[in-house]
């Protein structure tokens, strides 16, 4: 193997140290509440891996769970109860929800000083004018992990492959205001190995596995895996690793690269929330 493995477990576990740290000078403790609609088993599950990163760290969290026939007018009404609790510092409404229910009318509700996710329009608007805040986790995971290379952003070729408001576009404005030079690309790029090729970073947010090949990537480059893509029972990513890791510089692996972070920064952005940040 020639890419040196970006090890997203480790880096988290470092970030939850470093919140203990910071958490020993305040003289409350730092509260998510987690609001789930149905009983989705992956949600679930996902919801109890972000209740254990909360006792690490000593945070206090909660899990709203709300019946699946829950109206929309409901849910927001109980959004709006924990924007005025003064305990709960952070909020994160757990995609998907059901048929029925815009999820954009929901999250413009979370109060802008409560968005655990980031993905508030005013936060993502704050992110586009290169003025970031409380940033979406899964972004704000990668950023570290490219930074965990030691190489700098700064005028280097940044490809992404996704567009989604979770993870494309705000990755791609992330790497922007670090004065990369930013290609999108989707399901609609022409050519789209063209455009890979040419990427010092690479971040594949497809959620097609191993869709990225290793002709489609440039010797040396930083190869950013964000999907999660579950095949016979396990988890792969969008990036085809055992062939890629011979070509890249730098490669995250699935599990244990992207996932990790993001569950770290939403420990980090409800500490940012709780003081004010
Ligand atoms: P999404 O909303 O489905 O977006 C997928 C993007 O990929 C879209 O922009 C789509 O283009 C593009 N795409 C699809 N097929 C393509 C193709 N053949 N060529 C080029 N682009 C193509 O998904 P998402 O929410 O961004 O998530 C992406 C992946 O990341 C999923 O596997 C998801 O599970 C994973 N994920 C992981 C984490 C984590 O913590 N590790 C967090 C969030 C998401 P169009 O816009 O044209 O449709």
């Amino acid at each position: 193997m020639s890419a040196e493995l970006l090890n997203g477990s480790r880096l988290a576990k470092r970030i939850r140290s470093q919140i203990r740290q910071k958490l020993k000078k305040l003289t409350f403790t730092p509260g998510l509440a987690v609001v789930q609609v149905g009983d989705d088993p992956a949600s679930t599950l996902y919801i109890k891996h972000k209740q254990r990163d909360c006792e690490k760290v000593h945070f206090h969290s909660e899990v709203h769970r709300l019946p699946v026939e829950i109206s929309q007018d409901s849910l927001i009404k109980h959004v709006e109860t924990l924007n005025e609790r003064s305990d709960i510092h952070g909020i994160l409404v757990q995609m998907p929800l059901p048929e029925g229910i815009d999820k954009e009318a929901v999250i413009d509700k979370i109060t802008p000083h409560k968005d655990a996710d980031g993905l508030n329009p005013v936060n993502l608007g704050n992110l586009l004018i290169n003025r970031e805040g409380v940033t979406p986790c899964t972004p704000t995971g990668i950023i570290h992990l490219i930074e965990l290379t030691g190489e700098k952003i700064e005028g280097k070729h940044a490809v992404c492959i996704g567009r989604s408001p979770l993870v494309g576009k705000p990755v791609g404005l992330m790497l922007l205001n670090r004065n990369a030079t930013v290609t999108y690309c989707h399901s609609r790029t022409a050519d789209l190995t063209t455009q890979t090729q040419e990427a010092d970073i690479l971040v594949a947010a497809v959620g097609r596995s191993e869709f990225i090949t290793a002709d489609m990537v440039k010797p040396g480059a930083v190869v950013i895996d964000v999907g999660i893509n579950h095949v016979d029972g396990r988890a792969v990513g969008d990036v085809k690793f055992e062939e890629v890791k011979e070509i890249a510089g730098f490669i995250t692996p699935v599990p244990g690269g992207v996932g990790p972070m993001t569950r770290a920064m939403l420990l980090e952005n409800t500490l940012k929330l709780a003081i004010g940040g």
